[in-house]
């Protein structure tokens, strides 16, 4: 069996730069999107595929048992990245999903850690082969919110599993076997929050190129708002006849100064640059000046106008915001937003809990709590608070084990 691979990634419309990453070197083909402050995201997606790319002291692993080695080479992965996180003060807290295919012979092996997936196309029909690792995934599974409430949600990119986060890291595997024909998606968020599973179905049925199919996805994505950095790797799995297949030998990271897409600036316009202020000429006189004079009272009462509505706005804006994080080391309820502006404050606490901010802040998922959970409403904030609480509860008492990925039914989980 031969696999050939399309890929494509685009930093899309609302961010400046590509914290997603891609690894296509035939067998393994893998996608990481990553996050944290600063260039925390770019830095942890590259490190982790580098870390794969080039594993350190696998090869006999990897040699009897190439699956084996890859999940090796993860590990290894999160070590690096948890390390890198840990001795730079600038990348602290980053993190990345990683998703991976190995291919091998007739059948194909899946190791997953994160909210990015992968997809297998087969008989016109697209079935998702990885559970995304996010506390949205998990209200889900315990019935405390439907599939389709998930796909919305605003806190659905919180991760509740990532690389570079704790040492102990646990990775979902799958193998399946694969015949010609069948196609495999790798893909970020950026695809699935964007784009239906329905027109990713349709996309990937009536494009037979891998290539195209990748261009065309991204497009989709990027047509429909672009939020998120976009990445998608298209693999088709064919017959030893059919030609060579993509990548091999080849290594390729892809990081936002290779996407071919400048970073969006805040640099001024070129006509705004050209204008020039030219001085009044001589004999014009007391009347330019005046008119001059209307014109900087004009713009000043237009200037407050703005001012004074933008502040109304503002307040109005605020008050319909809540968040979750901590006050004076306990898990609190704020209204407003975690910001301020000019030495103003944009929030206040509605109510303080009996949690302690620093267990919390011990669980991998409610880091984010140092810089406050945003949420739509004050019940949303409640439903964090209760999860928080659980969650504390679940640490004292010994741990339940969380259940694989759904598999397909052609699927046998490795062990
Ligand atoms: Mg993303």
């Amino acid at each position: 069996m031969r696999f050939r691979a399309g890929v494509r990634t685009d930093v899309g419309r609302l961010r400046e730069r590509n914290e997603d990453a891609y690894l296509i070197r035939d067998p393994v083909f893998a996608v990481a999107d990553g996050m944290g402050g600063h260039r925390g995201g770019d830095v942890a997606s590259a490190l982790a595929l580098e870390s794969l790319d080039a594993p350190e002291g696998s090869d006999e692993d990897s040699n009897s048992d190439p699956f084996a080695g890859l999940l090796a080479g993860i590990k290894e992965a999160n070590r690096r990245v948890l390390e890198r996180g840990e001795s730079d003060a600038a990348l602290k807290g980053m993190g990345t999903t990683l998703t991976a295919v190995l291919a091998e012979d007739d059948r194909a092996h899946v190791a997953h850690v994160g909210d990015s997936r992968a997809y297998l196309l087969r008989g016109g029909m697209l079935q998702q082969l990885t559970e995304d690792h996010t506390l949205v995934q998990r209200m889900v599974r315990e019935g405390r919110l439907k599939p389709d409430e998930a796909e919305t949600h605003p806190q659905r990119s919180i991760l509740t599993r990532a690389l570079g986060i704790d040492d102990d890291l646990e990775v979902d595997q799958l193998t399946l076997d694969v015949h010609p024909g069948d196609r495999l998606l790798i893909c970020s968020d950026g695809l699935t929050s964007m784009v239906s599973r329905e027109r990713i179905q349709e996309i990937l049925l009536s494009e037979p190129d891998q290539q195209l199919a990748a261009d065309r996805l991204v497009e989709v994505a990027i047509d429909a708002g672009g939020d998120d950095n976009v990445t998608v790797i298209v693999l088709d799995v064919l017959d030893e006849g059919d030609g060579p297949s993509s990548g091999e030998h080849a290594t390729v990271v892809s990081t936002s100064s290779s996407d071919g897409r400048p970073a969006r600036t805040g640099s001024l316009p070129a006509s705004a640059q050209a204008a020039r202020t030219v001085g009044p000429a001589e004999g014009a006189g007391r009347r330019k000046r005046r008119r001059r004079a209307g014109r900087i009272a004009m713009w000043t009462g237009i200037l407050v106008a703005v001012v004074v509505a933008s502040l109304v706005g503002l307040r109005l804006y605020v008050d319909r915001q809540w968040y979750v994080g901590d006050n004076a080391g306990r898990v609190a309820i704020y209204n407003g937003i975690p910001a301020g502006v000019l030495g103003f404050e944009l929030h206040h606490v509605q109510e303080t809990t009996d949690l302690d901010t620093a267990e919390a802040l011990r669980l991998g998922p409610w880091r984010a709590l140092r810089d406050g959970i945003t949420v739509n409403s004050l019940s949303e904030a409640e439903g964090v608070v209760e999860q928080i609480r659980r969650d504390i509860l679940g640490q004292e008492a010994p741990p339940p084990t969380e259940p694989s990925p759904s598999p397909s039914p052609t699927a046998s989980p490795s062990a």
